[in-house]
């Protein structure tokens, strides 16, 4: 098997761009990479092999387009975003036999740069969860150790990356959905400030959080991706006008003009040894490079996690209310009337986490309970959105681990959703504050897992994320390849 899959996205170009494969080559070394690791990752729901081949023919017929960021890179594509005349399940039954009837923005502009999709890949239902493991169709396994989780809900993703089936993917994150399973399956995770893409054509969750990113191997080709997509779209009215800046080649940073703010709250004493030890170790490694650490007070953080699924459960609950067995989507074949329609279609259409948040949602929404649970939270939201900025008037951003834990097994936690909201506090702040989130790995810990760390940033500070990134890839390099198959060495 050729061993073009290992590239980067930026070799993968500039291979691509001297000629010295073509990309049918290209993306045929990654599809069989994809079927080698699949059926111990399960990282796809869709492997659009027949589509792709046929995309990277007419590149190749068409010649080399160095105006093109992408021109013949493949990617994977995480089940919410539509893609014309694909499958688009959002990992429900709801939508299990959808096909998208036309293009997300962020997956036309991939397309206009030249971009060759590979595979839809699997995440939790309407990307609610932190595991994959409520998708209604399988569990994807960690690369890494494949008895554990990959993260969530973008879980597939991470994996489709960490397992080198492609070199990049396109994830969604409303609460930490592409910087957990990122840091989970030891890749690199953007998510891009609220308002920077355009969530037009993207399966709606918590549309006041939800935002489209990259995943990727290295910080310079989360970059690229994140210049492809970002930007005004007169489809939706939540792109921020801000001007955009240079993603692909971001100035670099001097480590002594950079301070770091750790937020006390985020360092507990009790982060499991091997992510301690492991980012014990980074903070030295840091301060040795002449970084500067100061530590930061959020003091309202402990709410953090009550306004979050508060508000995303509300706005889930709302958004959806369309999969009612009338509009589109699965419809229940047993029912003689109406009601009768909308409680079957859901009740059988929706899996146990879907229906937690909608009952949830539905409750901190009724007009009882509305001043009580949803305007507090919304408050609360703002608080905390302040205290990220007060912190970010401190330092240049801020450091703070991705998870308590690294990957844990499969199963374990699927009947405690209260913990998994929990194992959310390191992410989901950044989501109720709308700035951009970097992550990337660090290290593999004395378990052999893979240890996260991310920086958070000022509301479109992207390209100066991408510099602090890449400083950091300067110390910790890419991690190796996980072997997953005994073809692996
Ligand atoms: N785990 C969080 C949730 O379930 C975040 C999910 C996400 O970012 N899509 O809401």
């Amino acid at each position: 098997m050729s061993d073009l899959w290992r590239l980067s996205l930026a070799q993968m170009a500039q291979g691509l761009q001297k000629r010295e494969f073509k990309v049918t080559e290209l993306v045929a070394a990654c599809l069989s990479r994809l079927r080698q690791t699949e059926p111990a990752v399960e990282a796809c729901l869709a492997v659009l092999g027949d589509a792709a081949l046929s995309q990277a023919d007419a590149l190749d017929k068409a010649g080399p387009d160095p105006n093109q960021l992408l021109w013949g890179l493949p990617l994977t594509i995480k089940d919410v975003f539509l893609l014309q005349g694909a499958p688009t399940t959002a990992g429900s039954r709801e939508l299990a036999n959808y096909h998208g009837v036309f293009e997300a923005t962020v997956v036309e502009r991939l397309r206009a740069q030249g971009a060759v999709f590979l595979a839809k890949t699997n995440c939790d239902e309407f990307a609610m969860g932190s595991t994959t493991e409520f998708s209604a169709f399988q569990a994807t396994h960690n690369p890494w150790a494949l008895d554990r989780v990959p993260g969530g809900s973008s879980g597939g993703a991470a994996a489709s990356v960490a397992a080198g089936q492609a070199p990049g993917a396109l994830g969604t994150d409303t609460g930490g959905s592409i910087r957990q399973p990122a840091g989970l399956c030891g890749c690199v995770g953007l998510k891009p400030t609220y308002g920077r893409v355009s969530r037009y054509g993207i399966v709606a969750y918590g549309s006041s959080f939800d935002q489209a990113g990259p995943l990727a191997r290295t910080v310079a080709d989360c970059g690229r991706i994140l210049a492809a997509i970002a930007g005004p779209d007169e489809r939706d009215a939540t792109v921020a006008r801000v001007p955009l800046d240079d993603y692909l080649s971001p100035p670099p940073l001097q480590p002594h003009e950079l301070v770091l703010g750790l937020p006390k709250q985020l360092w507990p004493e009790d982060l499991s040894p091997p992510v301690a030890e492991t980012l014990a170790a980074a903070r030295r490694e840091l301060t040795a490079a002449g970084v500067r650490l100061i530590e930061v007070d959020l003091p309202r953080l402990r709410y953090a996690v009550a306004a979050y699924y508060i508000l995303a459960s509300a706005e889930a609950s709302s958004n959806l209310a369309r999969y009612d067995g009338a509009r589109y989507g699965f419809r229940s074949p047993e029912s003689r009337d109406l009601l009768e329609l909308y409680a079957q279609t859901r009740r059988v259409g929706l899996g146990p986490e879907a229906r937690r948040r909608i009952l949830l949602g539905t409750f901190v929404l009724s007009s009882g309970y509305y001043d009580a649970y949803f305007r507090k939270a919304a408050q609360v939201r703002r608080l905390i959105a302040e205290d990220i900025a007060s912190a970010l008037e401190k330092c240049h951003f801020l450091l703070v681990p991705v998870s308590a834990i690294p990957a844990w097994p499969l199963g374990s936690l699927l009947e405690d959703p209260l913990t998994l909201y929990q194992m959310d506090l390191m992410t989901l702040p950044l989501n109720l504050y709308g700035g951009p989130g970097l992550s990337k790995p660090v290290a593999l810990g004395p378990d052999n897992l893979p240890v996260g760390i991310q920086l958070w940033g000022r509301p479109f500070a992207e390209a100066s994320l991408l510099a602090a990134g890449t400083f950091l890839e300067n110390l910790w390099p890419p991690l190796g390849w996980p072997r997953i198959s005994s073809q692996d060495g």
